[in-house]
């Protein structure tokens, strides 16, 4: 063997043995004092930390983003200020319900997550490869997650509660239709586009601003597995696109996205036929062309993957100047949900972890002390804003600018006249082939069949509604009565949910 460095213990003292514990005589018990072993063991006792609630299986790789056209009359933020201008990111990739040890050709939306290192501080993007969700008021939220995760009792997947939930939330039929489209079990994590699915803003030097949604489209193509598939892959090799994307970087084929923008003026945006901070929605390409900006290359894997991919943090809060949050209720709610979690997950100074440390503008900011606060914790500096001790100041420059606000406080729901089933509808009957629809029929019957009759009724309804060739085709999957389906479809949802409440 060859000579390495010598073993030490967590700080840093030599150690002698790591094969044969301290022991009184050859059989005796072990003492207390063999303090490497007890190191050890205390350590190793606290190796896991609480998995992500949501996005817990996932893989990363560094790589950049660059600008590919001139977009400063839309944003003043640096990163995109000039054509051929690089920056480092991050990406992480996931899937959403499952375990950290759950298969990754699971069906189910693929988180798609991005960290800019900018000048200005971190950017984070924190997309789907869907374009849109199945909810759009944070109050569903936690509730949708527990259908999608297992039945208290069983401690199994359950599709009584999924369904039960979707056909009761209507608006869920559009992210439903894609979901059980084949783009719900995409091949590889390479091969599918990330979307933002919420609006922002941008906002430029001269503080207009315009209403923006990002697609990270694949440059390898889209690629799916069908259902068959998907079953056998989760059985063969559950890691399957984690291995892909670390492979395929080792081997040098590093995968890009093509960065696309749909922009509107506020005054289009007034117009405009659909709601646009309604996620359940997407922005028709023909009214809001997608314009080219940059690419997004991925070419080096993490050295270390809990250091690099299991403690990296995204937050959808964290924005450039230039760049800021819009109403989107679910949106809004992220940005506190996203920093509590990783507060609970890696403590209050997670953002110290070197994966997730502002690189090219270094924090200087009055937060001090908590758990693991691992640098000079702003040393002797103040510690207090206001002072007069040269501390760092605000800078009013770097704030979005003022804009209205107006209306009653109160809970309301969505009022946009938007139908929630035109857009599912169009998907249905203009975009997918033939062979699309029938791969969706028979990856919706699988599920739906294993939830109780009177269920798989009220969503099948959903699915006529959305149009009706699709939910007579699902109803005739699943031996449903078709004269049913279309009274159900013709009720108003509290007279469906009443109909099929028992
Ligand atoms: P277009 O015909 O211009 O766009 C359709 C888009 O649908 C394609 O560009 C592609 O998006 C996407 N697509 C293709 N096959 C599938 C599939 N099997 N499952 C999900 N998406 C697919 O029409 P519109 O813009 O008017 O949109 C029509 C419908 O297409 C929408 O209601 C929506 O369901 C879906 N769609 C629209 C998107 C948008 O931003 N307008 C984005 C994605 C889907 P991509 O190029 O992003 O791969």
């Amino acid at each position: 063997m060859s000579k390495s460095k010598t073993l030490t213990t967590a700080f840093g003292i030599p150690v002698s043995d790591d094969l044969n514990s301290m022991t009184a005589g050859e059989r005796g018990p072990v003492l207390m004092q063999d303090v490497h072993l007890l190191e050890k063991l205390a350590h190793f006792d606290r190796e896991r930390i609480p998995e992500r609630v949501v996005h817990a299986k996932g893989a990363g790789a560094y790589g950049y983003f660059e600008v590919t056209a001139d977009v400063t009359k839309y944003t003043r933020a640096k990163f995109l200020s000039q054509v051929g201008k690089r920056t480092e990111v991050f990406a992480r990739f996931s899937t959403v319900g499952g375990e950290k040890g759950s298969a990754d050709a699971a069906r189910d939306p693929r988180g798609f997550a991005v960290k800019f290192y900018t000048e200005e501080g971190n950017y984070d993007f924190v997309g789907n490869n869907t374009p849109v969700f199945f909810i759009r008021d944070p109050l569903k939220f936690p509730d949708f997650i527990h259908t999608q995760k297992r039945n208290p009792a069983t401690n199994l997947p359950d599709p009584n509660m999924v369904w039960d939930f979707l056909s009761l939330t209507p608006e869920s039929i559009h992210q439903v239709t894609i979901l059980f489209s084949d783009r719900g079990t995409p091949a590889t994590y390479r091969h599918m586009n990330g979307y933002s699915s919420h609006t922002y803003k941008w906002y430029n030097d001269r503080g207009e601003y315009f209403w923006v949604q990002y697609h990270f489209k694949t440059d390898q193509g889209i690629k799916n597995l069908t259902r068959q598939e998907a079953t056998r892959i989760a059985g063969e090799d559950p890691d399957h696109a984690t291995r892909d994307l670390y492979e395929s970087i080792e081997d040098g084929e590093y995968p890009s996205w093509t960065l696309e923008m749909q922009i509107l003026t506020p005054e289009q945006a007034r117009d405009f036929p659909w709601d646009i901070f309604d996620i359940t929605k997407v922005w028709p390409h023909k009214e809001v062309p997608p314009i080219k900006i940059g690419k997004l290359v991925l070419n080096r894997n993490p050295v270390n993957y809990f250091a690099e991919v299991e403690q990296s943090a995204f937050c959808p809060g964290n924005v450039v100047p230039g760049i800021a949050i819009s109403p989107d209720k679910m949106l809004q709610a992220r940005v506190f949900s996203y920093h509590d979690t990783h507060i609970h997950r890696l403590g209050p100074n997670y953002h110290l972890i070197p994966v997730n440390a502002s690189k090219y503008a270094p924090e200087t900011s009055y937060q001090r002390d908590g758990f693991m606060r691992a640098d000079q914790n702003g040393g002797a500096g103040p510690n207090y804003w206001p002072n007069s001790f040269g501390g760092p100041a605000p800078d009013p420059s770097a704030g979005e600018p003022p804009f209205d606000l107006s209306g009653q406080a109160g809970r309301h729901p969505f009022s946009h006249p938007n139908d929630d089933f035109v857009q599912a509808g169009n998907l249905y009957r203009n975009v997918m082939t033939e062979e699309d629809r029938v791969h969706l029929i028979g990856n919706i019957a699988d599920h739906l069949s294993g939830a109780k009759r009177r269920i798989q009724l009220r969503q099948t309804a959903l699915f006529y509604k959305a149009d009706p060739d699709y939910g007579l085709r699902v109803a005739d999957a699943l031996k449903l009565e078709p004269q049913q389906i279309k009274r159900l479809a013709e009720m108003s949802q509290e007279e469906r949910v009443q109909a099929t409440a028992q």
